[in-house]
């Protein structure tokens, strides 16, 4: 038997959206700016997708971009706004992804902005009145909070900080890459400039995503060439990639409550199990608090062993995959930014377990007894 609980690295693709995409590639395999037949039908599905996304998320349209994923949702949302609205400051957390981290710090290298990181608490959650002070007084900046942290699962308040963000007419950017298709967005309710999310994250291809930009803001091209996107992204368009991205959401927004109560269940089944059978486990920010932190993380940390280093491989050995951090970390020498943030001295192993619908309570059990292998 082998367990993937690494679902927050990425997750296994719904078997519905791999059939649908490739009989997708075999017919549909024209390009969309083609004004032939075969074109206008790929187009169809691109601005059918679009709606379907848009409609899911209480928006317009026209406020969905279409890009390769995450990564380049973030960097567009903060490259953009920083180039286009003359931009000199910029406020995140320590804790962002590295898709947030390294445009922000390659700008401030270059000596076009500077960065003000608010304090964030053990649990992760940012101050909110330091936000405000570093707000105060300031020239227009930008403030990129992420919605839920990938290591520990921290969730922000995207509503509170928003608000925050207007009061001093800041541009606000969310990485929300954790929790589109994991939470609901009524995006008439939330003062958010720019939302990025990835279908991988819910069970949808990788290499695709997208930036949400508020049509109350107005940025230039972030990659120039075809007209694609209404010229604000070139590059022929991933049709299926992209009807998979809107399918994957579907499926996801018509079963939420379900599979919401399902995930939380799993992981309040694993906590408990661990409490129980493994001395000594303890967990990072809100984690533990089911209804607190993202459903999907559990971020754990285990007695101090000399086999902390090979845990993860350990693991691996006896069937178990999941990360030791963020997945970009835990093949590295470098530990995870994240972590050493909010527990700097702690020599404690940790490991996040990241959960999915395809999960299941055997496989939990399974995962425990190797547990205790391990921490006998
Ligand atoms: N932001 C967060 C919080 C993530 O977890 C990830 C994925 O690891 C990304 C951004 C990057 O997304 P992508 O893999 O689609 O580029």
């Amino acid at each position: 038997m082998k367990v993937y609980l690494d679902n927050a690295a990425t997750t296994p693709m719904a078997p519905e959206i791999i059939h649908m995409m490739s009989e997708m590639m075999r017919v549909n395999f024209a390009n969309p700016s083609s004004l032939h037949s075969f074109g206008r039908q790929s187009k169809t599905i691109v601005e059918d997708a679009r709606k379907k996304i848009a409609s899911l998320l209480n928006t317009s349209p026209g406020s969905i971009f279409f890009t390769s994923g995450g990564t380049e949702a973030d960097n567009m949302a903060i490259k953009c706004a920083i180039q286009d609205h003359d931009i000199q400051h910029a406020i995140t957390s320590k804790i962002s992804h590295q898709a947030v981290l390294y445009p922000l710090q390659d700008l401030e290298q270059k000596g076009e902005i500077k960065i003000s990181y608010v304090n964030i608490g053990e649990d992760g959650l940012v101050c909110l009145s330091h936000l405000r002070e570093l707000l105060e007084d300031k020239p227009r900046t930008l403030v990129s909070i992420m919605h839920a942290n990938n290591e520990i699962g921290t969730i922000q308040d995207l509503k509170k900080i928003g608000e925050i963000c207007k009061e001093y007419n800041a541009i606000f950017h969310s990485d929300t890459v954790q929790t589109i298709a994991h939470y609901t967005f009524d995006m008439q309710e939330l003062d958010v400039d720019f939302m990025a999310a990835s279908a991988h994250k819910f069970h949808g291809p990788k290499g695709v995503g997208f930036i949400y930009i508020s049509e109350k803001i107005k940025i230039n091209p972030f990659l120039r060439g075809g007209s694609q996107e209404r010229n604000m992204r070139a590059g022929t368009e991933n049709v299926y990639g992209i009807a998979g991205l809107a399918m994957a959401m579907e499926m996801a927004y018509e079963n939420l409550d379900k599979e919401q109560r399902y995930i939380k269940d799993l992981k309040q089944y694993m906590i408990d199990k661990l409490q129980a059978e493994i001395s000594d486990v303890q967990f990072y920010g809100r984690s533990k608090e089911i209804e607190d932190s993202l459903y999907t993380v559990l971020s754990c940390h285990f007695p101090e062993t000399d086999i902390a280093e090979m845990l993860l491989f350990n693991l691996d050995i006896l069937g178990v995959s999941c990360s030791g951090g963020a997945a970009c970390s835990s093949g590295s020498s470098r530990g995870s930014h994240v972590l050493s943030e909010i527990a700097p001295y702690s020599k404690r192993p940790s490991i996040r377990f990241s959960f999915s619908r395809y999960n299941t309570k055997e496989e939990i059990d399974f995962v425990i007894n190797k547990l205790k292998i391990l921490f006998p």
